[in-house]
């Protein structure tokens, strides 16, 4: 007692406090801020970026350095996320002035690279102000925007570092760059007309091209994009005929949030999300009667918006001042081309019209994409603006690489308590994207310094990730999928304790070799029990099954009613309908499964819906989006995920002629009930969802609002997709229990 009493009166009047602030705090204005700080406060000491963070010794009169402290917390730089944050009190060392110190390069490299920005309204008012030396210069940035994650060669974060290094900055350039009060200072991508990136072409030709019907390839941030006129159907169609995409739809960028007003329904949340640094794509209600051609989106609920995030976009849009088509600048299922060589050649029987620039890239980033379910944003692709921001999972990581699954791959590595997960590679498909996927694991080990000891991969023998783990020659952890999912979804949300897993998907490998994909773990300290899952069923065909969902369909009534009811419901041809029941009667390529994904394609495929899927989950979001504003209460029998009764059900009511809508709402209250019923009597408070079916709004969340109105906790996807886009970060986490 007397010795704490005797400290405070000894306390002496000036102090020394040191702050350590880790996560995304390097090029974002962090240090010119601290330094306006403190000088403010008439405090003295020193701020440096190290490889370890940004670290700030501050000296001066206690009262003051609270100040600093709050205000460091309440005024810091609004791109900054500060993950951890350390403070000490040493004694004062008599320091005389605040001073910005180079950076320090021995630390171990555990900071954040920071996402790509999107242009600034400083940086923006610039660009279309006649009297700035950057007016319509299609490159300018600052400490508070502009391009990072894709330009970045090595950490720490400095221009040497960067694709700007062989740029020389001018002297007013430079007079920004070292100017403290600057909003330019340190500004690694500063850049002028005279000094940086130039256009090869210009805005006039493209926005003319584009006019006139032609396929536009852009060099964007994080690659090349093509774009098209959103309101001219011929131009879509010739961009869906050469890029090989039949019905999966295309984003578009609208000039201003005005005009994307006129097209969509947008509610102020999804307008914090389009404005947003992150500047991602947001699925939004789309309302009828525009001028948006039919083909931009086929018959998805939604339409993908993203506004201009690049001063070079800026200037097209300002130009164009209709919506464009913007998708990646790539063949299906191949990654997004980012060199100007390479464009040309691989995007030539694509685009008419090329506009390119010499800023390099570093690494392919595509737009992010983004939805508002429960009310928050949940990110259903996580590229440019995201990545490669660290997820902190609150638990001491081994030093292991995850390889992911096989569709929408991402790769991901546990450095402290942080998940660093790679940009969206896309589906492992083809050479190109295996070898894209390669280029990720290297890319990340090195901008990271980091040794993998473990590999952490899918149970699945045949995703080329499996494959390349097994051949990494290191230890090997290998995750059930669907236990990865959720496990996910978990560590996302810091949900501590145990909890029911609701993990529902197309297709993963199961412990039992089956197809899984309908299943609820009751997990308690890393220890996963299965504890329900749907009723097998068989796939015939097995992977064909997953795009020809009338196959599951022609399974289900089989098994229910009986093969003539095969011939009655089906809408498709009798020979394929027999050729099914041969291979169900005598177990012939015939794989059983649990998969929720694939009951969806089966009912979307009955009630005539969709009989295939041309894009993953295609017949599951056109069912969901058959219910539209309906809201009806009924269900469907689907007691202890016993599917049989459900399917008779769907007959009778398709042959009394219920409406499609109506029968759609009353499948998705089954699966509604099913969790009710699964959670009552797992006696667990936490309930966790996760797999590709909880990209399902209407289900995600009449579920999770059942659920709490009962007192559940739900946690649901934000930071990572639910569907396999998620499942490395999962692989990590669990490797870390094990
Ligand atoms: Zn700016
Ligand atoms: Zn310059
Ligand atoms: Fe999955």
């Amino acid at each position: 007692m007397t010795l704490t009493a005797k400290t405070l009166t000894a306390k002496p009047a000036t102090q020394r406090l040191r702050i350590t602030l880790r996560g995304a705090v390097q090029g974002v204005g962090f240090r010119p801020f601290v330094y306006r700080l403190a000088t403010e406060l008439s405090l003295t000491g020193w701020v440096l970026n190290s490889s370890a963070g940004l670290v700030v010794e501050v000296e001066g009169p206690s009262e003051q350095l609270s100040r600093f402290e709050k205000r460091l917390e309440q005024e810091r730089p609004k791109a900054s996320v500060v993950t951890v944050r350390e403070s000490a009190w040493l004694t004062a060392k008599g320091s005389t002035r605040f001073e910005i110190l180079a950076s320090d390069h021995d630390s171990g490299k555990t900071v954040n690279v920071l996402p790509d920005l999107a242009t600034c309204n400083d940086c923006r008012e610039e660009l279309f102000n006649p009297a700035n030396r950057r007016f319509e210069y299609p490159f300018t940035n600052c400490t508070n925007c502009g391009p990072r994650y894709t330009i970045v060669v090595d950490i720490p974060y400095d221009r040497p570092n960067t694709t700007m290094r062989d740029f020389v900055l001018c002297p007013a350039c430079r007079e920004e760059y070292q100017n403290p009060s600057n909003r330019r200072f340190h500004a690694q991508p500063n850049a002028c007309p005279i000094c940086g990136p130039k256009l090869d072409g210009t805005i006039e030709d493209a926005a003319e091209a584009l006019l006139q019907g032609e396929i536009v390839a852009l060099k964007g941030i994080g690659g090349f994009q093509l774009l098209a006129d959103a309101r001219n159907r011929d131009a879509v169609a010739r961009l869906r005929q050469r890029k090989h995409r039949e019905e999966k739809p295309f984003a578009l960028m609208m000039p201003s949030l005005e005009m994307a007003r006129s097209y969509c329904e947008i509610s102020p949340a999804e307008v914090q999300l389009l404005e947003s640094q992150a500047a991602p794509i947001v699925l939004l209600r789309p309302k009828g009667g525009t001028d948006i051609a039919p083909n931009v989106a086929h018959c998805s609920p939604y339409l993908g918006v993203m506004l201009p995030y690049s001063p070079l976009h800026h200037l097209l849009m300002q130009e164009c001042r209709f919506p464009l088509i913007a998708t990646s600048g790539n063949r299906s299922d191949e990654p997004i081309a980012i060199a100007n060589d390479e464009a040309v050649v691989r995007l030539k029987d694509i685009a008419d019209h090329f506009l390119m620039h010499d800023r390099p890239i570093v690494r392919a980033c595509d737009d992010s994409v983004v939805r508002l379910t429960r009310g928050r944003a949940g990110i259903l692709r996580r590229a440019r603006g995201f990545a490669p921001l660290g997820i902190h999972v609150g638990q001491n990581l081994p030093p292991v690489l995850a390889v992911g699954g096989h569709l929408k791959n991402t790769v991901a590595i546990g450095v402290g308590e942080d998940v660093f997960l790679s940009q969206h590679i896309g589906d492992l498909e083809t050479v190109e994207a295996r070898q894209a996927f390669e280029r990720a694991i290297d890319d990340l080990c090195r901008l990271y310094s980091f040794k993998p000891e473990v590999v952490a991969c899918d149970l699945h023998p045949d995703y080329a990730s499996t494959q390349w783990a097994e051949k990494s020659g290191l230890p090997l952890i290998r995750v059930q999928h669907h236990q990865a999912h959720v496990a996910a979804c978990a560590a996302e949300n810091n949900a501590r304790g145990a909890y029911l897993g609701v993990s529902w998907d197309g297709t993963g490998y199961g412990l039992d070799g089956a197809i899984w994909g309908g299943e609820f773990f009751h997990v308690e300290d890393n220890q996963f029990e299965r504890i329900a899952h749907l009723r097998p069923f068989g796939l015939p065909g097995g992977d064909a099954a997953v795009r020809e969902g009338w196959r599951s369909a022609a399974s289900l009534v089989y098994a229910a009613l009986g093969r003539d009811s095969v011939f009655l419901e089906s809408t498709g041809n009798a020979v394929a309908d027999a050729r099914v029941i041969y291979m169900l009667e005598r177990g012939i390529n015939v794989v059983p499964t649990t998969s929720v994904g694939r009951l969806f394609d089966a009912v979307a495929s009955l009630v005539g819906v969709a009989r295939q899927n041309r894009f993953e989950g295609q017949a599951a979001m056109l069912l969901e989006n058959e219910i539209g504003p309906l809201r009806i209460e009924e269900a469907y029998p689907l007691k202890s995920g016993d599917w049989g009764p459900l399917i008779v059900a769907v007959i009778a009511d398709k042959r009394a002629g219920v409406a499609v809508p109506v029968i759609a709402a009353r499948f998705h209250n089954a699966l509604v009930n099913w969790i009710l019923e699964v959670a009552a009597k797992a006696g667990l408070k936490q309930i966790v969802f996760s797999g590709g079916v909880f990209q399902n709004r209407y289900l995600t969340e009449h579920a999770a609002a059942a659920l709490e109105s009962r007192g559940f906790d739900v946690y649901t996807h934000q930071q990572v997709p639910p569907n396999d886009g998620g499942i490395a970060l999962g692989q990590v986490v669990m490797s870390g229990r094990q």
